[in-house]
Order: structure tokens, then C-alpha cells, then sequence
């Protein structure tokens, strides 16, 4: 047996340290490494359960890592295992990672039922999305039930977060004032719940204000086919008091299962397996761009159509007829 189907093994075998070990591959830039993740990876799939994936977002100092830390101790008091997981495209210029820190959630990190892992350092989203997607997977070989994907609003990192979730929770603060906090329409439309954190003490008049306002802005919006009636829709939650918790999983179940009823849960899915074998299918092509030869060539055929001696498609057309053979 080799050490990959050991690791296989073990993983379905639910054991955390080989998760721990497994992300760790799948993490690796390097060639061999890369080579081993994917047989891994191809072992596992479809052997494991199917976790509900819920994407998570919010601006730092929102109550994330609060709210993930009580609705996780929550999910494992339920009986469920619940993986965390951070995307965080931001780690690598502040120099560490600002996501799934497990100091910030330290009684979740300690139940025998969580995994938390942190956002690695790398500087392409591109490449975050890969670990993360992959992530997942092991976690669901792994036998986990849940699978948070925690971001920050940062460039397009919710947008791609959205595409390996069933269900988007955006996470925000009771407002000052009766504006809305100029969330983008983007993250609106792509969010499934809208949780307004810190409705307690002084703040819960001023969230309940905010809730009233996002239900508002939400019937705006026009109806998506994946919704029921009443979907998305916007809760008050304390994360630091525990309140709200139970609802807003109530709520989540509710519209995976009518999601499940309608077909929309599988669809979603296999477009979102669709649009990364897509995905994957396009960068290995641009890496082909990344060697010396292709380098020479592109160079080459730029000079050409900026001096006019032809024109830019037939010099593409040129490049690429010349990379195909070069393969061969
Ligand atoms: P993150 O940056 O989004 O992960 O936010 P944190 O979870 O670190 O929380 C930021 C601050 O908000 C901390 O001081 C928390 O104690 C506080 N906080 C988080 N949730 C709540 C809540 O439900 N109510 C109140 N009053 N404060 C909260």
C-alpha cells in the first residue's frame, strides 16, 4: 500500500491528524506533493458523506470569529462535526493569517468534534480557491457535517466562496443610523441569510433597526429560482450571548431541505463542479503561457503586430499553432 492510500485510509477512517495531513498536501506547491494530492484526492472522492457547506463573510471585527465559535460548539452539542475553513486572499500581504486563527477560537479548537485550520499564505486568490475546494473535499471524506468557509469582504474572495457553498451567510454589525452600511449589491444577491450580529444590550434597538433594514432592501431584490418564499432573508443574532443561533440554523435547514425537495441543492452542485473543472481546465492552458519557449513566442508575435507586419489574431493564431507542436 502506498502512502497515499494509507492516508486515504485513514482519512475516511476519520482520523483528524490525517485531515490535518492531507490539507497539508493539497497545500504544497511542490510537483511530487502536487502529484500525491491529487491521487488523494481522486481516492476520496465521493466516498465520504456530503457535508452542508456554508460560506461565511463579514468585515473584521463583525463577531466572525465569535459567531463560529459559539454556532460550531453549538453544531458539535448537536452531535455534528463541523470543519472550519478560512479563505483569506489578504494573508499574504499582511504577512500572516488574519482568518481561522485558533486562538481566536479556542473552546471550539479543543472539542474533539471541530477542525479549524487557517488560511494558508498565498498570494493568488486563484490559488486559495484550489486548497480551499480541495479542503473540502477531505473534510467530507473525513465524515464531517459541516464545513464553515469563513472570508473577509476582500476583492472577489466572496464571490468565489459562494461557488463551493450550498448556503452564504454575511454577517454584519447593528448600524449608527438608519443607513444601510454600503454592503455591495454583489454580496446581497449571493447571500442566502443576512445575520445581524451583536443584537444585545445597548445595540439591539439599533440591530433591530438594521434587520428591519436589510428585510427591506432583501424584498427589493428580484426572486432567485433557488429560493422558497421569504428567502434570503435577514435575523438578528448575539453571538457572544448565544441567542439567535438555533434560529438561524433552523432557518438554514429549512432551505437546504426545500432546495434538496426542488432539485436546486444537486443542481447547484454540479454546476459549481462544472465551473471548476472549467476553471482548472483554464489555468493549466495560461500555465503553458509560463514557459521560456511560450514566453519567446509571445514576445515575438507582439513585436510583430506592433510594428503591423500582421494582425493580433493571426499572430495568436500563430502562437498557438506553434505551442501545440512544440508539445509534441
Ligand atoms: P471578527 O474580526 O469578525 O472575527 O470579529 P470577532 O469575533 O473577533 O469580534 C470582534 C469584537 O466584537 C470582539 O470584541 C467581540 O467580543 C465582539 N462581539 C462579537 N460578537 C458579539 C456579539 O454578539 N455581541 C457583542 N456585544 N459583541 C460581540
Amino acid at each position: 500500500m502506498t502512502d497515499t492510500e494509507k492516508l486515504a485510509d485513514q482519512l475516511l477512517a476519520q482520523e483528524r491528524r490525517a485531515l490535518a495531513r492531507a490539507i497539508t498536501l493539497v497545500e504544497s506547491g511542490r510537483a511530487d506533493h502536487r502529484e500525491a494530492a491529487q491521487a488523494l484526492l481522486d481516492r476520496v472522492a465521493g466516498h465520504g458523506k456530503q457535508a452542508i457547506r456554508i460560506g461565511l463573510s463579514g468585515t473584521p471585527g463583525v463577531g466572525k470569529s465569535t459567531f463560529i465559535e459559539a454556532f460550531g460548539m453549538m453544531l458539535t452539542g448537536m452531535g455534528l462535526r463541523v470543519a472550519v475553513l478560512a479563505v483569506d486572499p489578504s494573508s499574504a500581504r499582511s504577512g500572516g493569517s488574519i482568518l481561522g486563527d485558533k486562538t481566536r477560537m479556542e473552546r471550539l479548537s479543543r472539542e474533539p468534534g471541530a477542525f479549524i485550520r487557517p488560511s494558508p499564505s498565498q498570494t493568488h486568490l486563484g490559488g486559495v480557491a484550489r486548497r480551499t475546494r480541495e479542503a473540502v473535499t477531505l473534510c467530507e471524506a473525513a465524515g464531517f457535517n459541516v464545513v464553515l468557509i469563513e472570508t473577509v469582504g476582500v476583492g472577489q474572495s466572496e464571490t468565489v466562496v459562494s461557488e463551493m457553498c450550498d448556503l452564504f451567510l454575511l454577517l454584519l454589525a447593528p448600524a449608527g443610523g438608519d443607513e444601510l452600511q454600503g454592503v455591495k449589491r454583489g454580496i446581497m444577491e449571493i447571500a442566502d441569510l443576512i445575520l445581524v450580529n451583536k443584537a444585545d444590550g445597548e445595540l439591539k434597538s439599533a440591530a433591530t433597526r438594521t434587520c428591519s433594514d436589510y428585510s427591506g432592501a432583501l424584498r427589493l431584490l428580484r426572486k432567485r429560482p433557488q429560493d422558497p418564499e421569504g428567502f434570503p432573508k435577514a435575523m438578528m443574532v448575539s453571538a457572544l450571548q448565544d441567542e439567535g443561533l438555533k434560529a438561524a440554523w433552523d432557518e438554514m435547514n429549512a432551505l437546504i431541505d426545500w432546495r434538496r425537495e426542488n432539485g436546486h441543492f444537486d443542481a447547484r452542485r454540479e454546476a459549481q463542479a462544472r465551473y471548476w473543472f472549467g476553471e482548472e481546465v483554464k489555468r493549466g492552458l495560461m500555465a503553458q503561457l509560463e514557459t521560456p519557449e511560450a514566453r519567446a513566442l509571445m514576445e515575438e508575435g507582439a513585436e510583430d503586430v506592433a510594428a503591423g507586419r500582421t494582425v493580433p489574431s493571426v499572430a495568436a493564431q500563430s502562437v498557438l499553432d506553434r505551442l501545440s507542436v512544440s508539445k509534441d
